[in-house]
């Protein structure tokens, strides 16, 4: 059994996983820069070391540094949280060979899901359906046309080390093709190290749908479900629902049930999302994130479980609290994410909070480590809130939305909250019609 937990994570997403850990009586220790110093993770936890200045390659992002903190500390396991070292399969061997316990999957499997092609070929052997495509890497610019004209136009050039939507180039013709090969590869080799690219079908108006799974690392494993997630601006997600609009009881059994022993078969441990993109009722694996999401809470709200919680006792060994038959979705989340950035152009816009008012009532919970007077520091990422509500159906999700954003006051920064009362007024918005375009384009129409 675990009593100590060290937080590799700072903002909203330490403090929820120091709130679980209270909550089973685990001892939590909270890292931060000296620019974090006054963070509320830093506040809430049991104890709190600091791990090197603002920077996050020196501090948040510093192995050395936060290993040091665990043996210091006397932590015996380390909640990566999402971003930061969360998905760095070396960083977890390096836990493995120090006998600390990292709370997720094995170095192999962040290895196996990192790279896009292996992740894909792997998922093909386990019978989940994937985007046609390129069978592996794409050697040179002439396979990219013929592999390309074999697939079908358009298609995307993407990188297999890529994330955060890099690396990654559409050609709608045989007269873009090369260009977008050298593109996303040079982009790639930039980015990531490594210009490997393959190429699939670029799928015209689908839908993010994103499955949640859990597996006890033991050959069990059980699915909850799925989230929207289409609309989002560059590739990032604004607003997430649970679960998907179009999606129905038994689309939900067959695909949560391809997912939940896939990640069986190969012994998985701990959450993960098996990421899809959804068309013509079919669903294409497009990659699988091996750690808690960002969007997390919506799935919790539906089946009223706690996923931290199921994430530290998986690492313990102890399985997980719940099985398959006894998840039963219950009514219809949303979250929006609150980000310190300025409109139109999204720039991140730190600064200090001088007022700060969260809501609440049924079914409205708000994930924040924000507080008044409170300074967002400059050195990361903006997303600064996390309002997410449960109603018994879609129209009171919606409604409750509304009701919470009217309440909610976050003064003295600019911040993404005016665009989510604008969305509301929209009737796609309200009846869940939506692709992965749709907000960019709404974006287009309103903020010029
Ligand atoms: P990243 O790891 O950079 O987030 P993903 O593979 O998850 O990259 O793709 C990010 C986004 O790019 C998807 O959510 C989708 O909007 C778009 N995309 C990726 N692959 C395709 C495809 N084959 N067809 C259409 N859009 C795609």
């Amino acid at each position: 059994m675990l009593d100590k937990i060290l937080i590799a994570n700072r903002g909203e997403i330490a403090l929820r996983v120091v709130r679980a850990c209270r909550e089973m009586g685990i001892r939590s220790v909270a890292v931060h820069s000296t620019a974090d110093a006054d963070a509320m993770h830093v506040r809430m936890a049991d104890e709190a070391i600091c791990i090197g200045p603002p920077p996050s390659a020196e501090s948040y992002l510093s192995i050395p540094a936060i290993v040091s903190a665990c043996e210091i500390t006397g932590a015996q396991a380390i909640h990566p949280g999402y971003g930061f070292l969360s998905e760095n399969a070396r960083f977890v061997q390096i836990l493995e060979d120090h006998d600390i316990t990292f709370i997720g999957p094995s170095a192999e499997h962040i290895r196996t899901m990192g790279d896009k092609i292996t992740a894909i070929e792997t998922m093909k052997s386990l019978g989940v359906p994937c985007v046609p495509g390129s069978d592996g890497p794409v050697p040179d610019p002439a396979a990219a046309r013929r592999i390309a004209a074999d697939i079908g136009y358009p298609v995307i050039v993407k990188a297999t080390a890529g994330g955060g939507g890099r690396g990654m180039k559409v050609a709608r013709d045989d007269s873009e093709i090369e260009s977008a090969f050298q593109t996303a590869r040079a982009e790639a080799k930039a980015a990531f190290g490594n210009d490997e690219c393959y190429i699939e079908k670029y799928l015209q108006a689908p839908r993010h749908i994103e499955v949640q799974v859990f597996g006890d690392g033991k050959g069990n494993a059980v699915h909850l479900g799925e989230r929207d997630c289409s609309l989002q601006r560059r590739h990032q997600k604004l607003f997430e629902e649970a679960p998907g609009p179009l999606i129905d009881a038994d689309t939900r059994a067959r695909i949560g049930r391809t997912c939940a022993e896939a990640v069986a078969r190969i012994n998985y441990a701990g959450a993960g999302t098996i990421e899809f993109l959804y068309e013509n009722g079919e669903f294409h694996f497009i990659e699988m994130n091996t750690r808690l999401q960002v969007e997390h809470p919506v799935t919790e709200a539906i089946f009223g479980v706690d996923l931290v919680r199921e994430q530290i006792r998986v690492a313990e060994g102890m399985g997980l609290s719940f099985s398959q038959d006894e998840l039963e979705v219950s009514g219809h989340a949303i979250e929006v994410r609150i980000n310190a950035e300025k409109l139109p152009d999204f720039t991140p816009c730190p600064g200090r909070i001088t007022q700060y008012h969260a809501p609440g009532g049924l079914g409205v919970r708000m994930d924040s480590a924000i507080y008044d007077g409170y300074s967002i520091p400059p050195y990361y990422d903006s997303l600064i809130g996390k309002l997410i509500v449960h109603g018994r159906d879609r129209p009171e999700a919606l409604a409750r939305l509304h009701r919470a954003l009217n309440e909610l006051i976050m003064d003295g920064v600019d911040t993404t909250l005016p665009l989510f009362g604008a969305l509301l007024q929209e009737a796609d918005i309200q009846t869940g019609s939506y692709n992965i375009h749709w907000l960019e384009d709404w974006l287009r129409k309103t903020l010029t």
